[in-house]
């Protein structure tokens, strides 16, 4: 498909739908099928080709919002990014990842690679001269993502993406936390955007999902190995994805807007220590950020003083639920110490400076001046 010239909240709204021709509807009719008439050796429609209608028509929409040539629905975030990973390397090669990883992909890496006799190395810092160092004669790729959970740190998009050309790289970015409606890796020279569809995409906390965007013929590598791994995603849940994504802009624009004014409530707020926004002047990255995100997102961490519990903290709080997972529409908090980095030492969480305090603020759609009050209130229980 050509880079499409209509604007976001189009493509999200338009770009690839099926066309009703029988009825008329104005959605996406859903083909379950999982069994086609054989028309010729060339045309095989099956889930696992990944090319049933409505699987076609949301890889034509996530292409469009990240700019590329083709794109790929996956079953899971991690489907997407496994495959990914897989299908430039081999036995033999060597990756180098940015440090603050998401878990999952940590115990991928950590778990799984080492039978496939795949080397890996993770950066000591994000700087480009961090990830430089790091290469090696048999490096293949080198993995990114910006920004960072949970401390919200962005790794320079471009310098990657040059370093990557430099030394005939891969260079590959998990997007999840930006989306597409902020960043839009492509267009800085990174050359394949992954994202767990299960957040933004998805945004409403009931599908779990994963895509991928690049060139064609990045996408037709990746896609070998994904018909062979088998990730493919149900084509209800496809078809549901589509509907959500119709929204995706509205709701992410209305997320970076709240996490914006939560950010600048809670800098102010003299039981906060600490807050982790790209959109607030005291980010260390605000700059870099404003050159390579259109909005700072929904995801903003924060540290509360000593005296308070963090726990009894998140138990006090009323709208706000505890949650394992972000980006729904519902605001949510988690503890990063005993959840998504509980397997790290307490020495490994201090030196990536996760403190046992902070948490992480999946900020929803809700009415701010409401998620102020619930914050209020628990705060005030809690002293
Ligand atoms: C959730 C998440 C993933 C994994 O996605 P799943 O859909 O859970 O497989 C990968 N990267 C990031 C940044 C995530 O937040």
């Amino acid at each position: 498909m050509k880079q499409s010239k209509a604007g976001l909240n189009t493509i999200c709204t338009h770009t690839g739908e099926v066309e009703d021709k029988q009825f008329k509807g104005a959605v996406s009719p859903l083909y379950m099928s999982s069994s086609y008439a054989f028309e010729g050796v060339d045309v095989k429609r099956y889930p696992r080709y990944f090319n049933t209608p409505n699987q076609e028509a949301l890889c034509k929409k996530v292409a469009a919002l990240e700019h590329t040539e083709a794109g790929l629905i996956f079953g899971s975030g991690m489907a997407a990014v496994s495959t990914s990973l897989m299908a430039f390397l081999h036995a033999g090669d060597h990756i180098v990842l940015q440090k603050t990883l998401y878990g999952g992909t940590y115990n991928l890496i950590e778990e799984e690679f080492a039978k496939f006799g795949i080397e890996y190395s993770l950066t000591d810092g994000l700087k480009p001269e961090d990830f430089e160092a790091k290469i090696k004669k048999n490096t293949k790729v080198i993995y990114i993502e910006t920004p960072s959970n949970p401390l919200l740190t962005i790794t320079d998009l471009k310098a990657v993406a040059l370093l990557a050309k430099k030394h005939n790289l891969v260079s590959m970015i998990d997007n999840t936390f930006a989306s597409p409606v902020n960043q839009n890796p492509i267009d800085f020279g990174i050359d394949v955007v992954i994202h767990s569809a299960t957040k933004y995409m998805g945004g409403h906390s009931d599908i779990c999902a994963g895509a991928v965007a690049s060139s064609a013929k990045n996408m037709d590598k990746i896609f070998q190995l994904a018909k062979n791994f088998g990730g493919s995603l149900s084509d209800y849940t496809v078809w549901l994805l589509e509907r959500s994504m119709k929204t995706m802009g509205i709701r992410v624009k209305a997320q970076n807007e709240n996490a914006q004014k939560m950010a600048e409530y809670l800098h102010q707020n003299k039981n906060v220590e600490k807050v982790y926004y790209p959109g607030l002047q005291s980010h260390p990255d605000h700059e870099l950020a404003k050159s390579q995100m259109k909005g700072f997102g929904g995801m903003l961490s924060f540290e509360l003083k000593n005296d308070i519990d963090a726990m009894d903290f998140q138990n006090a709080l009323q709208l706000i639920k505890p949650s394992m997972s972000l980006a729904g529409v519902e605001s949510t908090v988690l503890s990063p110490t005993l959840t998504s980095h509980s397997l790290l030492s307490a020495e490994e969480r201090e030196k990536q400076g996760i403190k046992d305090g902070l948490i992480r603020f999946s900020v929803g759609i809700e009415e701010v001046e409401d998620l102020i009050v619930d914050i209020e209130q628990a705060l005030a229980k809690v002293k």
